[in-house]
Protein backbone atom coordinates (compact mmCIF):
# COMPACT_ATOMS: atom_id res chain seq x y z
CA UNK A 1 0.00 0.00 0.00
CA UNK A 2 1.30 3.37 -1.06
CA UNK A 3 0.24 6.82 0.72
CA UNK A 4 0.00 9.63 -1.81
CA UNK A 5 2.39 12.35 -0.85
CA UNK A 6 1.21 16.39 -1.51
CA UNK A 7 3.73 18.82 -2.50
CA UNK A 8 4.14 21.83 -0.16
CA UNK A 9 5.06 25.33 -0.96
CA UNK A 10 8.95 24.82 0.60
CA UNK A 11 9.09 22.11 -2.47
CA UNK A 12 9.15 18.65 0.60
CA UNK A 13 6.27 16.51 0.49
CA UNK A 14 4.28 15.27 3.38
CA UNK A 15 2.27 11.74 3.39
CA UNK A 16 -1.14 12.89 3.10
CA UNK A 17 -2.37 9.84 5.38
CA UNK A 18 -0.49 9.94 9.07
CA UNK A 19 -1.64 9.20 13.03
CA UNK A 20 -2.01 11.96 14.95
CA UNK A 21 -1.59 11.09 18.70
CA UNK A 22 -3.75 13.99 20.48
CA UNK A 23 -4.93 12.56 24.17
CA UNK A 24 -2.94 9.57 23.55
CA UNK A 25 -1.54 8.74 26.95
CA UNK A 26 2.00 8.71 27.72
CA UNK A 27 2.80 5.75 29.30
CA UNK A 28 0.76 4.28 25.81
CA UNK A 29 2.09 6.19 23.25
CA UNK A 30 5.11 4.14 22.43
CA UNK A 31 2.67 0.97 21.94
CA UNK A 32 -0.04 3.23 20.05
CA UNK A 33 3.37 4.65 17.80
CA UNK A 34 4.79 1.46 17.50
CA UNK A 35 1.46 -0.38 16.19
CA UNK A 36 0.96 2.43 13.96
CA UNK A 37 4.14 1.87 11.95
CA UNK A 38 3.76 -1.55 12.12
CA UNK A 39 0.76 -1.29 10.20
CA UNK A 40 2.35 0.88 7.53
CA UNK A 41 1.55 4.73 8.92
CA UNK A 42 4.43 6.70 8.46
CA UNK A 43 3.68 10.33 9.24
CA UNK A 44 2.92 11.23 13.22
CA UNK A 45 1.76 14.12 14.35
CA UNK A 46 2.51 14.70 17.62
CA UNK A 47 2.56 18.20 19.98
CA UNK A 48 4.52 19.60 23.07
CA UNK A 49 1.47 20.11 24.96
CA UNK A 50 0.00 16.43 24.20
CA UNK A 51 3.06 14.92 26.59
CA UNK A 52 3.64 11.87 24.56
CA UNK A 53 7.19 13.25 22.37
CA UNK A 54 8.86 10.58 24.42
CA UNK A 55 6.83 7.66 23.86
CA UNK A 56 6.53 8.78 19.85
CA UNK A 57 10.12 8.67 19.75
CA UNK A 58 11.27 5.25 21.56
CA UNK A 59 8.59 4.03 18.79
CA UNK A 60 10.29 5.52 16.43
CA UNK A 61 13.92 4.38 17.54
CA UNK A 62 12.67 1.04 18.25
CA UNK A 63 10.99 0.43 14.77
CA UNK A 64 14.31 0.79 12.94
CA UNK A 65 12.83 2.52 9.86
CA UNK A 66 15.39 4.86 7.84
CA UNK A 67 14.69 8.51 9.14
CA UNK A 68 14.05 9.87 5.54
CA UNK A 69 11.13 7.35 5.43
CA UNK A 70 9.24 9.17 8.34
CA UNK A 71 7.22 12.16 8.56
CA UNK A 72 7.36 13.79 12.39
CA UNK A 73 5.70 17.08 12.75
CA UNK A 74 5.32 18.58 16.54
CA UNK A 75 4.23 21.66 17.39
CA UNK A 76 5.39 25.40 19.59
CA UNK A 77 2.81 25.42 22.61
CA UNK A 78 1.14 28.54 23.42
CA UNK A 79 3.23 29.95 26.39
CA UNK A 80 6.38 29.92 24.20
CA UNK A 81 5.85 32.44 21.72
CA UNK A 82 8.00 35.04 23.36
CA UNK A 83 11.80 36.01 22.49
CA UNK A 84 13.75 33.09 22.29
CA UNK A 85 11.59 30.30 23.84
CA UNK A 86 10.82 28.69 20.30
CA UNK A 87 14.35 27.85 20.05
CA UNK A 88 14.46 26.44 23.20
CA UNK A 89 10.95 24.69 22.88
CA UNK A 90 12.10 22.66 19.55
CA UNK A 91 15.35 21.83 21.26
CA UNK A 92 13.10 20.30 24.02
CA UNK A 93 11.08 18.64 21.58
CA UNK A 94 13.78 17.48 19.54
CA UNK A 95 15.77 15.88 22.60
CA UNK A 96 11.87 13.89 23.27
CA UNK A 97 11.80 12.30 20.05
CA UNK A 98 15.31 11.51 20.01
CA UNK A 99 15.88 13.27 16.38
CA UNK A 100 17.73 16.17 14.78
CA UNK A 101 15.45 17.58 13.04
CA UNK A 102 10.99 17.27 12.73
CA UNK A 103 9.48 17.62 9.09
CA UNK A 104 7.55 20.14 9.90
CA UNK A 105 7.09 22.59 12.88
CA UNK A 106 3.88 24.20 13.29
CA UNK A 107 2.60 27.33 15.99
CA UNK A 108 0.02 25.54 17.72
CA UNK A 109 -2.09 28.49 18.61
CA UNK A 110 -2.12 32.53 17.59
CA UNK A 111 -3.24 33.35 20.90
CA UNK A 112 -4.27 36.68 19.71
CA UNK A 113 -4.61 37.82 22.85
CA UNK A 114 -1.40 37.90 23.56
CA UNK A 115 -0.76 39.03 20.08
CA UNK A 116 2.71 37.30 19.63
CA UNK A 117 2.18 34.96 16.86
CA UNK A 118 3.98 36.52 14.15
CA UNK A 119 7.03 36.95 16.24
CA UNK A 120 6.67 33.21 16.84
CA UNK A 121 6.36 32.48 13.15
CA UNK A 122 9.16 34.72 12.60
CA UNK A 123 11.64 32.39 14.61
CA UNK A 124 10.35 29.62 13.52
CA UNK A 125 11.57 30.76 10.18
CA UNK A 126 15.08 30.99 11.70
CA UNK A 127 14.79 27.33 13.16
CA UNK A 128 14.08 25.98 9.37
CA UNK A 129 17.31 27.96 8.77
CA UNK A 130 18.98 26.26 11.46
CA UNK A 131 17.98 23.00 10.21
CA UNK A 132 15.89 22.07 13.24
CA UNK A 133 12.90 21.47 11.01
CA UNK A 134 12.71 20.64 7.05
CA UNK A 135 9.17 22.76 6.92
CA UNK A 136 6.95 25.28 8.87
CA UNK A 137 3.66 26.21 9.62
CA UNK A 138 0.56 27.35 11.02
CA UNK A 139 -2.15 25.65 13.19
CA UNK A 140 -5.77 27.26 14.14
CA UNK A 141 -5.05 30.31 12.07
CA UNK A 142 -7.91 32.43 10.65
CA UNK A 143 -7.84 34.45 7.60
CA UNK A 144 -6.67 37.92 9.64
CA UNK A 145 -3.95 35.73 11.63
CA UNK A 146 -2.40 34.35 7.55
CA UNK A 147 -2.52 37.89 6.69
CA UNK A 148 -0.25 39.09 9.44
CA UNK A 149 1.85 36.38 9.29
CA UNK A 150 2.42 36.54 5.51
CA UNK A 151 2.87 40.33 5.19
CA UNK A 152 4.81 40.89 8.25
CA UNK A 153 7.53 38.03 7.80
CA UNK A 154 7.25 37.72 3.96
CA UNK A 155 7.40 33.72 4.34
CA UNK A 156 4.19 32.20 3.37
CA UNK A 157 3.17 29.10 5.80
CA UNK A 158 3.43 25.23 4.56
CA UNK A 159 0.43 24.22 5.99
CA UNK A 160 -2.14 25.36 8.40
CA UNK A 161 -3.58 22.65 10.45
CA UNK A 162 -7.15 23.47 11.33
CA UNK A 163 -10.34 21.25 12.73
CA UNK A 164 -11.94 20.48 9.75
CA UNK A 165 -14.44 17.80 9.24
CA UNK A 166 -18.14 17.25 7.41
CA UNK A 167 -20.18 19.66 9.50
CA UNK A 168 -17.24 22.26 10.10
CA UNK A 169 -15.44 22.99 6.66
CA UNK A 170 -13.90 25.97 7.38
CA UNK A 171 -14.45 27.28 3.58
CA UNK A 172 -13.21 30.70 4.10
CA UNK A 173 -9.63 29.93 5.57
CA UNK A 174 -9.23 26.62 3.32
CA UNK A 175 -9.54 28.60 -0.08
CA UNK A 176 -7.62 31.35 1.20
CA UNK A 177 -4.63 28.96 1.94
CA UNK A 178 -5.84 27.46 -1.23
CA UNK A 179 -5.20 30.89 -3.43
CA UNK A 180 -1.54 31.15 -1.20
CA UNK A 181 -0.14 28.04 -1.84
CA UNK A 182 -0.65 27.01 2.39
CA UNK A 183 -1.79 23.08 2.46
CA UNK A 184 -5.06 22.51 4.87
CA UNK A 185 -3.99 19.88 7.58
CA UNK A 186 -7.55 18.96 9.00
CA UNK A 187 -7.42 18.21 12.27
CA UNK A 188 -10.81 16.30 14.28
CA UNK A 189 -11.36 14.70 10.98
CA UNK A 190 -13.41 12.36 12.30
CA UNK A 191 -15.63 15.31 14.29
CA UNK A 192 -13.53 14.01 17.45
CA UNK A 193 -16.63 11.51 17.85
CA UNK A 194 -18.42 14.23 18.99
CA UNK A 195 -21.93 14.41 16.89
CA UNK A 196 -23.12 11.36 14.70
CA UNK A 197 -21.12 11.99 11.88
CA UNK A 198 -21.24 8.36 10.73
CA UNK A 199 -25.24 8.20 11.19
CA UNK A 200 -25.73 10.52 8.83
CA UNK A 201 -27.28 9.72 5.24
CA UNK A 202 -24.32 10.72 2.69
CA UNK A 203 -21.61 9.02 5.00
CA UNK A 204 -23.98 6.09 6.09
CA UNK A 205 -25.57 5.32 2.16
CA UNK A 206 -21.54 5.90 0.97
CA UNK A 207 -20.59 3.10 3.28
CA UNK A 208 -22.75 0.93 2.00
CA UNK A 209 -22.48 1.34 -1.67
CA UNK A 210 -18.71 1.28 -1.38
CA UNK A 211 -19.09 -1.59 1.42
CA UNK A 212 -16.54 0.46 3.28
CA UNK A 213 -17.11 1.87 7.11
CA UNK A 214 -18.12 5.71 7.56
CA UNK A 215 -15.03 6.52 8.95
CA UNK A 216 -13.24 5.00 5.69
CA UNK A 217 -15.82 7.20 3.63
CA UNK A 218 -15.18 10.56 6.08
CA UNK A 219 -11.12 9.98 6.04
CA UNK A 220 -12.01 9.83 1.65
CA UNK A 221 -13.61 12.97 1.48
CA UNK A 222 -10.82 14.83 3.07
CA UNK A 223 -8.41 13.03 1.09
CA UNK A 224 -10.11 13.91 -2.28
CA UNK A 225 -10.58 17.44 -0.77
CA UNK A 226 -6.92 17.34 -1.06
CA UNK A 227 -6.68 17.65 2.60
CA UNK A 228 -3.71 16.07 5.08
CA UNK A 229 -5.39 14.31 7.29
CA UNK A 230 -4.08 11.93 10.91
CA UNK A 231 -6.90 10.26 12.35
CA UNK A 232 -6.38 8.93 16.20
CA UNK A 233 -7.17 5.63 17.50
CA UNK A 234 -5.24 3.64 19.77
CA UNK A 235 -6.74 0.60 18.33
CA UNK A 236 -5.03 -1.10 16.05
CA UNK A 237 -8.28 -2.74 14.42
CA UNK A 238 -8.85 0.80 13.53
CA UNK A 239 -5.45 2.11 13.16
CA UNK A 240 -5.96 -0.36 10.03
CA UNK A 241 -9.26 0.26 9.30
CA UNK A 242 -8.44 3.98 9.12
CA UNK A 243 -5.39 3.16 6.65
CA UNK A 244 -7.31 1.26 4.22
CA UNK A 245 -9.22 3.79 2.27
CA UNK A 246 -6.85 3.97 -0.93
CA UNK A 247 -9.01 0.86 -2.77
CA UNK A 248 -12.08 2.82 -3.12
CA UNK A 249 -13.07 6.62 -4.89
CA UNK A 250 -16.17 8.60 -3.96
CA UNK A 251 -18.33 9.72 -6.57
CA UNK A 252 -18.63 13.66 -7.35
CA UNK A 253 -22.29 12.98 -6.10
CA UNK A 254 -21.10 11.39 -2.71
CA UNK A 255 -18.73 14.15 -2.12
CA UNK A 256 -21.19 16.82 -2.73
CA UNK A 257 -23.16 15.04 -0.44
CA UNK A 258 -21.25 15.15 2.12
CA UNK A 259 -20.20 18.28 1.26
CA UNK A 260 -23.73 19.76 2.62
CA UNK A 261 -23.39 18.50 5.60
CA UNK A 262 -21.92 21.76 6.88
CA UNK A 263 -24.76 23.87 8.35
CA UNK A 264 -22.62 26.97 7.13
CA UNK A 265 -23.18 28.96 10.66
CA UNK A 266 -20.08 27.79 12.40
CA UNK A 267 -22.18 25.49 14.81
CA UNK A 268 -20.78 22.26 13.65
CA UNK A 269 -17.26 23.27 15.49
CA UNK A 270 -16.58 21.14 17.98
CA UNK A 271 -13.35 22.76 19.61
CA UNK A 272 -12.52 25.95 21.19
CA UNK A 273 -12.65 29.46 18.44
CA UNK A 274 -9.38 30.33 17.95
CA UNK A 275 -9.85 33.74 18.79
CA UNK A 276 -10.97 32.47 22.17
CA UNK A 277 -8.04 30.46 22.95
CA UNK A 278 -5.55 32.27 25.00
P1 LIG B 1 -10.51 12.53 15.32
O1 LIG B 1 -11.56 13.19 14.53
O2 LIG B 1 -9.37 11.84 14.63
O3 LIG B 1 -11.27 11.56 16.29
C1 LIG B 1 -10.61 10.61 17.08
C2 LIG B 1 -11.66 9.70 17.68
O4 LIG B 1 -12.43 9.11 16.63
C3 LIG B 1 -10.98 8.54 18.39
O5 LIG B 1 -10.75 8.85 19.74
C4 LIG B 1 -11.98 7.43 18.22
O6 LIG B 1 -12.91 7.49 19.27
C5 LIG B 1 -12.70 7.76 16.95
N1 LIG B 1 -12.25 6.90 15.83
C6 LIG B 1 -11.04 6.86 15.23
N2 LIG B 1 -11.05 5.98 14.23
C7 LIG B 1 -12.29 5.46 14.17
C8 LIG B 1 -12.90 4.49 13.35
N3 LIG B 1 -12.24 3.91 12.36
N4 LIG B 1 -14.21 4.20 13.58
C9 LIG B 1 -14.89 4.79 14.56
N5 LIG B 1 -14.36 5.72 15.37
C10 LIG B 1 -13.07 6.05 15.19
O7 LIG B 1 -9.95 13.63 16.34
P2 LIG B 1 -8.55 14.10 16.88
O8 LIG B 1 -7.77 13.01 17.48
O9 LIG B 1 -8.83 15.27 17.75
O10 LIG B 1 -7.82 14.63 15.56
C11 LIG B 1 -6.80 13.92 14.88
C12 LIG B 1 -5.45 14.51 15.16
O11 LIG B 1 -5.45 15.91 14.84
C13 LIG B 1 -5.04 14.50 16.62
O12 LIG B 1 -4.67 13.24 17.08
C14 LIG B 1 -3.92 15.52 16.61
O13 LIG B 1 -2.75 14.94 16.04
C15 LIG B 1 -4.51 16.57 15.69
N6 LIG B 1 -5.18 17.66 16.43
C16 LIG B 1 -4.66 18.91 16.35
C17 LIG B 1 -5.24 19.96 17.02
C18 LIG B 1 -4.66 21.32 16.88
O14 LIG B 1 -5.07 22.24 17.63
N7 LIG B 1 -3.72 21.53 16.00
C19 LIG B 1 -6.39 19.76 17.82
C20 LIG B 1 -6.91 18.48 17.89
C21 LIG B 1 -6.31 17.43 17.19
Amino acid sequence: MTIPTLELNDGHTIPQLGYGVFLVPADDAERAVSDALEVGYRHIDTAAIYGNEAGVGAAIAKSGIPRDELYVTTKLWNDRHDGDEPRKAIAESLDKLGLDQVDLYLVHWPTPAHDNYVHAFAKLIELREAGLTKSIGVSNHLVEHLERVVAETGVVPAVNQIELHPAYQQREVVAWGAQHGIRTESWGPLGQGKYDLFGTAPVAGAASAHGKSPAQVVLRWHLQKDFIVFPKSVRLERLRENLDVFDFTLTDAEMAAIDALDPLDGSGRVGTHPNEFN
